[in-house]
């Protein structure tokens, strides 16, 4: 205990003098940058520049179903889209989040198969608008890849680099099914002709 009060003596003290001892700042008007592990309550990933078309979620509903509180609501559309590996998938006609009673457990980055939800470092949402404003729809909750980039460097590059493997592989498996076929034409005109002849 008096070695707490004496570091805190200490930063006291030091911090008239010393500015690495003044732990505190003149919030609002002064801001700390926020810390890469901060997490306050999730956003939608899309890539490009599209919000609607970009959206990495395909509305498996995981999320919505292992969120303790309940407060994410998704709607699955009814025609499909495709990925960003090209793969046709369904998108949530409807996804929204009660952020009023999300407890920023991250439970639902967690189970999301598709790094399509993510944490936001977003906390100034106090309003007196509690629908308007606390429940967020499909429109407030999409963020670039480029604001992930932002404010989770790390692991935005772990997911940005583990997407391009998975690009290159889908590439491939595509190309080799191709070639697969147009070999399998020519050994079946090749079996033609010899029956013809
Ligand atoms: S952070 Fe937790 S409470 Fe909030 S939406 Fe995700 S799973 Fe639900
Ligand atoms: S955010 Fe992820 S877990 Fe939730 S519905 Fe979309 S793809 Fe599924």
């Amino acid at each position: 205990m008096l070695k707490g009060m004496g570091e805190t003596a200490r930063n006291f003290i030091g911090s008239y003098t010393d500015k690495d001892r003044l732990t505190t700042v003149q919030y609002p008007e002064e801001r700390l940058p926020a810390k890469e592990n901060t997490r306050q309550f999730p956003f939608l990933v899309f890539d490009g520049d599209d919000a609607e078309q970009g959206l990495r979620c395909v509305a498996c509903q995981i999320c919505e179903k292992e969120c303790p509180p309940q407060c994410i609501y998704i709607e699955k559309s009814k025609d499909k889209k495709a990925d960003h590996v090209g793969k046709v998938q369904f998108f949530p006609a409807t996804f929204d989040i009660d952020v009023s009673v999300c407890m920023s457990c991250q439970i639902c980055v967690e189970v999301c198969p598709f790094d399509a939800i993510k944490m936001d470092t977003e906390f100034e949402l106090s309003t007196t608008n509690r629908f308007g404003d606390l429940l967020l729809d499909k429109s407030k909750l999409a963020k670039s890849n480029d604001h992930f980039r932002k404010i989770h460097p790390t692991d935005s590059a772990v997911i940005d680099a583990a997407r391009v493997a998975d690009r290159e592989k889908a590439e491939a498996a595509a190309k080799a099914k191709l070639e697969k076929e147009k070999e399998k034409e020519k050994v079946d005109a090749a079996k033609k002709k010899a029956a013809e002849g």
